[in-house]
């Protein structure tokens, strides 16, 4: 398909959906594709399957805008280029970035966002060897770690607990997670497994723990600091990437299960927080909420200052999933 690619300029947040392809089990249910997508592919039309009173199907429909519209034919690499790599220049000038996946257990989130720092990570390796990049001796240093029921572990580290902290210069500091340097991609796709196999050692099973969790993967770049203490390093640009626990685990908060609840009523917390933070963001009110909850605290460096957002709403096509998806839909809306 012949797509043109905005990058995200001056705006600080840019927020597309990505539809995934309908699947047997879901063709072997009776279901149907109920989204279509507009030739200019940065508008959709959900199409609601509903019933009357006197049970004659029609159905409804509702049409969303977003800044891109992701549809099934759309490749992983090209959702990094609509998405992440517009971002990663300014890396390298002080910018704070971060990008989302978000909808419901088995819409996409992992299938998209797991690809995206691998490729991140080669254009920053690629940058840094460039002129004028070089002689600054940057260095790219990865993390990884899971928000789950409010507290954090540390996905490269057997999963140990973790706290945070703030240092003198509002920078979130994560106290004992471990950080490793990349030299190569062969080693950063070496961690990437590691944590992503971490995070899905459940009792019951990968989506189900995993939907539970936020996983956030985050990639620094870093230059050595010029002072007698050669050890040391200063940030100079950090990206985040945050497979975020299933949008529909939010509604879990009237589960017989105490402990279904209670994560429940935490993924909703920190959906709701996730939100008001990037309106408040966009609007550029000097007050972020991020005190509400622990996913948006960690994110507190990454709300201020010059910073971009990009969210990728992940969606099932299938008539099974509608509401899910509108919900999906109207979530991405008030945060566009
Ligand atoms: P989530 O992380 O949101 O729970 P997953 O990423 O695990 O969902 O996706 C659910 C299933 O759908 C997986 O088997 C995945 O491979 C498949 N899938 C998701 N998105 C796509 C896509 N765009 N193209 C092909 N298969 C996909
Ligand atoms: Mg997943």
């Amino acid at each position: 398909a012949d797509r043109s690619y905005r990058d995200l300029g001056p705006a600080k947040i840019k927020v597309v959906v990505r539809k995934r392809p309908i699947n047997k089990k879901e063709i072997t249910r009776g279901e149907e594709d109920i989204i279509t997508v507009a030739d200019s592919a940065n508008s959709l039309i959900v199409h609601e399957p509903k019933l009357k009173v006197d049970l004659t199907a029609y159905v409804e429909k509702h049409e969303f805008v977003f800044d891109a519209i992701l549809d099934e034919n759309v490749t992983n690499h090209e959702v990094y280029l609509e998405t992440v790599e517009p971002i990663i220049p300014g890396l390298f000038q002080q910018t704070k970035a971060t990008c989302f996946a978000y909808g419901q257990t088995g819409s996409g989130k992992t299938f998209t966002m797991r690809p995206l720092p691998l490729k991140a990570s080669e254009y920053i390796l690629y940058l840094m060897q460039q002129p004028g990049y070089i002689e600054e001796g940057f260095q790219l240093w990865l993390s990884f770690f899971e928000i789950y029921g409010g507290k954090l572990f540390d996905l490269l580290n057997g999963k140990s607990k973790l706290c945070m902290r703030e240092d003198g210069r509002q920078q979130v500091c994560i106290v004992g997670l471990k950080e490793f340097q990349i030299s190569s991609l062969e080693s950063l796709k070496g961690y990437i497994d590691l944590g992503s196999s971490a995070r899905s050692t459940g009792s019951t099973g990968a989506n189900e723990e995993s939907s539970r969790s936020h996983a956030i993967l985050q990639l620094c770049i870093k230059r050595p600091q010029e002072s007698t203490d050669k050890k040391r390093s200063r940030i100079v640009g950090k990206m985040s990437f945050i497979d975020l626990a299933g949008s529909e685990r939010g509604a879990d908060t009237t589960d017989n299960d105490r402990q279904t609840r209670l994560e429940g009523a935490e993924i909703n917390k920190s959906l709701l927080a996730l939100k008001e933070c990037i309106r408040a963001l966009d609007s550029d009110q000097n007050h972020i909420p991020f005190r509400g909850s622990k996913l948006t605290e960690v994110l507190r460096d990454s709300f201020v200052g010059n910073s971009k957002t990009v969210m990728i709403s992940c969606i099932s096509p299938s008539s099974g999933s509608c509401e899910h998806t509108l919900n999906t839909l109207r979530y991405a809306d008030r945060v566009k």
